[in-house]
């Protein structure tokens, strides 16, 4: 087993703002050997690597914690065409330093750094506030613009958010992780409103695009001792990488992980194939000049993200859906923004539109709570 590579900057840089925050008291105390830097604004780090050919690997270097002033829940964007459940996503931090090769945060963020928004009690404020109508539902994702649990050990975030969601009938927090980085959750109080979720891929797509993150065995011994601590967990089969064994190291995947896990206390596994925007494929070359990622076949969506032509996504869908259905007829299975076409070839119906696959999902994890 191979755990993912535990984050170490080269420096900390933090807001004057935020200096006696909880967070950043917690991160300098675990972060102790860390030259640190205090400033009035973290902007000028950040300027400085601006033009320079590498500030997307220099920046992952330096973590700083910053007094975010804006909201902290922002709805997912919209993309026509494709359907998707609707969801918020929590603004706690930006950037990762787990290094996949295809993560789409190397095109999408306009920071290099490693950065945490460290004024947890504006966001728990907002958060309150948000929640306070009763006849409105919450879906938070956690794993939108950083994986959920890379820095839990350095900031103990999710370990105070996931006790303040257990406090909220109306909300879901959604964790989404390629480690195995879960220990500190597994005494608390989650009451079943939150949802741990891992992205699993074959080992083969692990060992050379998912390049400091927990190995297989890790994820899924973090997923069955998250489920054995009363967690609801979720799976997301996404991206799907084709490759020449494909089929035969999916069908594994798939069966060693219900030979763990048992599928009736699972929310739901996504299904997504790879997609990326055109830029990337200049940036992944200069980053990762070993990966072969970008270089099968594909074409632009309406999203403007490039993935692989629709018959290929289909088979896939439908294969790996099919292989699911298997191990339990009973689990959820969606797929990850794609075309009514696809949804109907490859599952055999479509959501009505994007809130119907939402209540979808909330039926689908109410009906497991209890
Ligand atoms: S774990 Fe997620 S956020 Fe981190 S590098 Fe990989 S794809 Fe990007």
């Amino acid at each position: 087993m191979k755990p993912a590579v535990a984050y170490l900057p080269d420096e900390i840089v933090v807001e004057e703002s935020v200096k006696q925050a909880p967070v950043t008291q917690r991160v300098l105390e675990r972060l102790s050997q860390v030259p640190v830097r205090f400033l009035p604004d973290s902007n000028q780090v950040r300027f400085a690597l601006s033009g320079d050919k590498q500030a997307q690997t220099k920046g992952k270097k330096v973590l700083a914690l910053v007094n975010h002033k804006g909201k902290f829940l922002k709805p997912r964007a919209d993309v026509p065409h494709y359907r998707c459940y609707n969801y918020h996503y929590l603004y706690w931090g930006t950037n990762c330093h787990l290094e996949c090769t295809y993560c789409i945060l190397q095109a999408f963020l306009n920071n290099p750094l490693i950065t945490l928004h460290v004024n947890t009690e504006d966001l728990k404020k907002e958060l309150t506030e948000r929640f306070q109508d009763p006849s409105s539902f919450w879906r938070v994702s956690s794993g939108e613009v950083a994986d959920s649990l890379a820095m839990e050990p350095i900031t103990g975030l999710m370990e105070e958010l996931i006790p303040f969601f257990a406090q909220h009938d109306n909300a879901v927090l959604e964790l989404k992780t390629k480690t195995s980085l879960v220990d500190s959750l597994l005494k608390l109080d989650h009451r079943g409103r939150t949802v741990v979720g891992w992205s699993l891929n074959t080992p083969k797509i692990i060992q050379e695009e998912e390049l400091k993150t927990s190995d297989l065995d890790d994820r899924l011994a973090a997923a069955k001792k998250a489920q054995d601590a009363g967690y609801l967990i979720g799976f997301h089969l996404d991206p799907l990488v084709y490759y020449h064994e494909w089929e035969q190291d999916y069908q594994q995947l798939i069966q060693k992980t219900f030979s763990l896990i048992d599928p009736n206390r699972v929310a739901w596994v996504s299904i997504g194939g790879l997609r990326f925007l055109p830029e990337m494929k200049s940036i992944i070359q200069q980053r990762f000049p070993k990966s072969k990622i970008i270089y099968g076949e594909q074409i632009r969506g309406t999203d403007g993200k490039s993935r692989y032509f629709r018959p290929l996504r289909a088979e896939m869908f439908k294969k790996i859906n099919s292989w699911l259905k298997e191990i339990s007829p009973n689990l959820f299975t969606y797929l990850c923004m794609e075309t009514p076409e696809v949804w109907e070839e490859a599952l055999g119906f479509v959501p009505e539109n994007d809130a119907h696959l939402s209540q979808l999902m909330d039926e689908r994890a109410l009906s497991l709570r209890s």
